[in-house]
């Protein structure tokens, strides 16, 4: 589903070159759960975002399904991260005027489904999350978890291949962060979606299938 050969990146302080990825390689199979750990500033998130298409590497490949991220068009990659990709946050990233429904029906809606299906697809997947009785709510009106699962709730709608997760129980306590995390594994087996969740948390990370750590830049 996704993989990385050899990938570099860099990132520029004016004229200084900070090094962050020197050579990560990934190859990610369809349904795999993998935990990525490693040092505050150790690249997790740089790593996610070169992975999901949100920013370009230095030097070397991702494919994603088949295609190369370097190397298609700007649009095309868009649409392949729009179409393949669900991403969860540390901070939910709703948006604040709208309710729980409609925020989880947005990625539906930007990909041209029409209104009432959305919202219905919308409706069930919050089920899924056990927030049917929140649907009305906008993400003020909203726990903090509650915001979390409707994030996980928004990510997983459209039935990624992939979803990247950075952090998405950092900001939870830890009962409440559990339920987040198993929610997560649940539904990812139901879509059957590739699963990185970066996280600081040694317990959850162990839950994954693979823990990848990231050091001086390469992943082992
Ligand atoms: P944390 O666990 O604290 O979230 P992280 O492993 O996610 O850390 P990154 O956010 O990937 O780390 O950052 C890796 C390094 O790259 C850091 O030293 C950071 O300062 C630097 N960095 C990240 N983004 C940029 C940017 N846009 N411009 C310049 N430097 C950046
Ligand atoms: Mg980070």
């Amino acid at each position: 589903v996704i993989s990385c050969k050899n990938l570099y990146k860099s990132y520029f302080q004016g004229k200084l070159e900070v090094p962050v990825l020197q050579g990560v390689n990934l190859s990610l199979s369809r349904g795999e759960m993998v935990s990525v750990v490693g040092a505050s500033g150790s690249g997790k998130s740089t790593l996610l975002h070169l992975l999901g298409g949100l920013d370009s590497p230095s030097k070397g490949e991702i494919l994603l399904l088949g295609q190369g991220l370097t190397t298609i068009s700007e649009e095309k990659r868009c649409q392949l991260r729009n179409h393949s990709i669900g991403f969860i946050y540390q901070f939910h990233h709703l948006l604040p005027e709208f309710s729980a429904q409609e925020n989880v029906a947005m990625p539906l809606l930007i990909r041209r489904m029409n209104k009432q299906e959305a919202m219905e697809r919308a409706a069930d997947m919050l089920q899924h999350v056990g927030l049917s009785h929140r649907l009305t709510h906008t993400p003020g009106e909203l726990s903090g978890g509650e915001r979390q699962r409707a994030a996980v709730a928004r990510a997983l709608v459209t039935q990624p291949a992939c979803v990247l997760a950075d952090e998405p129980t950092g900001n939870l306590d830890r009962h409440t962060a559990e339920g987040v995390f198993n929610l997560m594994l649940e539904l990812n087996r139901k879509v059957n979606a590739t699963l990185v969740i970066v996280t600081h948390d040694p317990q959850l990370a162990n839950q994954a299938e693979r823990v990848l750590q990231l050091i001086d830049g390469v992943l082992v």
